[in-house]
């Protein structure tokens, strides 16, 4: 039968996710793709959503999200960028980041406007960019000492009069990279220049190891100019709880809000106020499991080095991009897509082959991300099968 997809969706078909996610368990493989906890969240949070249930938090919340969380939210901003903020004007409670994503973008991007996006990219971002009508430009991040950065001149040349928003996310999926004060100093004078709005996704602000996490929104100018997007899901273990927000200017918000409540119009209500007793009383938790994740990727990228991958470590995320050109001329195979298929098909392992967040050709071809969100086991499982390719 002929498709029945609308053409805006038709050149993305399934996200890779889900597609490596099944290949991982067509073939009892490992999986070191898709980015998401093989244990479970803290039970103190669990605990506040079954009693968020028995107290009768069931029915359909406040659009923009219960107060309680919104309050949440603004404390820990606040905290952490300085600004002080309207948590009932100012925050905008999502299913998921990637419901503030769109969120985001339905709401403020017109046909015919620019959006900027880094590649490689996350890869809801371009089909929500595709849903607004709007067209990409793409700045490529390339590897620096092994760091991925973009080029500040390739990014002031994809600014133009047309350019609505830019698109960043930091610290970086898959790269790992945490953008400097320097590195958003620039981005943030691009947008003021041009007069550009930024929508930051921060979901992994809380999974740094060599650098601290900065939001751009705290950069002089910024406030006004920026929408930061964040969620429970990576500090909490708890990726399936669909808990995201937005935080903007009451005017930015407006927007957001103008498409969110057309979209989910509100968010599971009791796990919203679970979320509220996990961003209020998690520190203790978040600093362990940031341990727990150095430790998994100091383990993971030594074993991969050993495997005969040429790893740089990842100064934030739960993901390793590693270069894989050794380990593919030896498996007789060159590109990412085809390494990753041959390593889930006959060594049990899956990661993902990042040339599929890319518009350029080639760009991440020669790099697999695995993602070390998992038990120690599992690493030691991953790596051991891993060293079968070299006998
Ligand atoms: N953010 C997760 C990752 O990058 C995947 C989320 C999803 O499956 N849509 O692996």
């Amino acid at each position: 039968m002929q498709t029945q997809t609308a053409e805006r969706f038709r050149p993305f078909g399934t996200t890779i996710f889900a597609e490596m996610s099944r290949l991982a368990l067509e073939h009892n493989a490992v999986n070191l793709s898709q980015g998401f906890p093989d244990f479970d969240g803290p039970d103190f949070v669990k605990q506040a959503a079954v009693d968020a249930i028995h107290a009768g938090h069931n029915q359909y919340a406040r659009s923009p999200g219960v107060p309680s969380l919104a309050d949440a939210i603004k404390k820990r901003f606040t905290e952490r960028t300085g600004l002080d903020i309207d948590a009932l004007a100012q925050v905008t409670v999502t299913s998921g980041c990637t419901e503030a994503i769109a969120a985001a973008l339905l709401g403020t991007v017109n046909p015919g406007d620019e959006v900027i996006l880094f590649e490689p990219y996350y890869d809801s971002y371009r089909a929500c960019i595709a849903m607004t009508g709007a067209t990409p430009r793409f700045v490529s991040m390339k590897p620096n000492n092994g760091r991925f950065i973009f080029d500040e001149a390739n990014l002031a040349a994809a600014f133009s009069d047309k350019t609505r928003a830019i698109l960043l996310n930091t610290p970086h999926n898959p790269s790992g990279t945490v953008l400097t004060r320097a590195e958003l100093q620039t981005i943030a004078k691009l947008c003021t220049k041009h007069d550009a709005i930024a929508l930051s996704d921060e979901v992994y602000e809380d999974l740094t190891y060599d650098r601290e996490h900065i939001s751009i929104a705290s950069m002089p100018g910024m406030a006004e100019r920026t929408i930061t997007l964040s969620s429970l899901g990576k500090s909490f273990s708890l990726t399936g709880w669909k808990v995201g927000w937005a935080i903007a200017s009451p005017e930015l918000s407006a927007a957001v809000r103008s498409a969110h409540q057309f979209i989910t119009f509100s968010t599971a209500t009791p796990f919203q106020h679970a979320a509220a007793t996990a961003l209020t009383e998690g520190n203790a938790y978040v600093s362990k499991l940031r341990e727990q994740y150095r430790t998994a990727r100091d383990m993971l990228a030594e074993g991969l080095a050993d495997v005969g991958f040429d790893v740089t470590l990842p100064e934030g995320t739960y993901f390793i991009l590693a270069e894989h050109s050794k380990i593919s001329s030896r498996l007789g195979v060159s590109t990412d897509v085809e390494l990753s298929l041959k390593l889930t098909s006959e060594f049990g392992v899956a990661a993902i082959p990042p040339s599929v967040f890319c518009a350029t050709p080639g760009l991440c071809a020669d790099y697999l991300r695995f993602a070390f969100c998992k038990q120690q086991s599992t690493l030691e499982e991953a790596i051991s099968r891993l060293n079968k390719i070299n006998g």
